[in-house]
């Protein structure tokens, strides 16, 4: 039995003692393929050395809404470097936060812009983050300059099943980590409106530890219990989930 954890972030300072010990944690429980997640051109360029170092980990590169405010301008072209490397998988993440604004909206959507067309131009799968900007996010995917063109997935999802399925309807996968473990998670009904065969999983580390270790350090060795959570709520059994979204992440990333 194979998981995959589409989302980690293995460079922070929180992994800089045992990062070895997570990855072999993380395979010992069959956690077998990592996509390490870039947020700015530093981090991505990390996640790309990270996935030269380990076999199980591969690297989406890409500037997040919050890292966007003091971007030079002339990322574009390191960005493409980066997205041409061989391990490579998505772009992102990128997207929309207005919960903690750190970014001018307006400078929020022109880089998202110009990181959609990149992965329309360089035909790569997008990895996007959305905080309390849901009307702006749709309204951008579903301009017919992208709508139904893009691949990718909408990460920690939190809208509900309205938006959930403008979202499926573009073509999208839709992931969940692991606040949906927590006493307080009540979106249950929107779980069950994605279909299984549009479900990724994913931890979001070293952030959203799920129950019991909500609160501690996150590791891709946990999407094992986000896994189980989505098995009970669906009550299907856990190697349908676990296999259903390996077999997702693989059709998507191309791996
Ligand atoms: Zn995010
Ligand atoms: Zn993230």
């Amino acid at each position: 039995m194979t998981l995959i954890d589409s989302h980690a972030h293995l460079y922070f300072a929180d992994f800089e003692n045992d990062l070895p010990d997570v990855i072999d944690r993380a395979k010992s429980e069959g956690v077998n393929k990592i996509i390490n997640i870039g947020i700015d051109l530093e981090t991505s360029k990390k996640s790309i050395e990270l996935a030269e170092t380990y076999e199980s980990i591969v690297a989406s590169v890409g500037i997040h809404p919050n890292e966007a405010s003091s971007l030079a301008n002339d990322y574009i072209d390191e960005l493409i470097a980066y997205i041409k490397h061989p391990r490579v998988v998505a772009i992102g993440e990128i997207g929309l936060d207005y919960f903690r604004d750190h970014t001018p909206r307006e400078k929020q959507l022109q880089i998202l812009y110009e990181q959609l067309d990149l992965a329309l131009d360089l035909n790569m799968p997008i990895i996007v983050h959305n905080r309390n900007a849901w009307t702006d996010m749709l309204n951008v995917l579903e301009d017919t300059r992208y709508k139904n063109k893009l691949r990718g997935v909408m990460h920690c999802y939190s809208g509900d099943s309205i938006v959930a399925r403008r979202i499926l309807d573009l073509g999208l996968y839709i992931s969940f980590t692991g606040v949906i473990t927590f006493k307080n998670w009540k979106a249950v009904d929107v779980l069950r409106s994605v279909p299984i065969d549009r479900l990724l999983l994913e931890t979001d580390c070293p952030f959203m530890a799920p129950v019991p270790f909500r609160g501690k350090r996150c590791e891709p060795v946990y999407v094992k219990l986000i896994c189980e959570k989505i098995a009970s709520v669906l009550d299907v059994p856990f190697e349908t989930i676990a296999e259903t979204t390996t077999k997702n992440s693989m059709h998507l990333f191309g791996f």
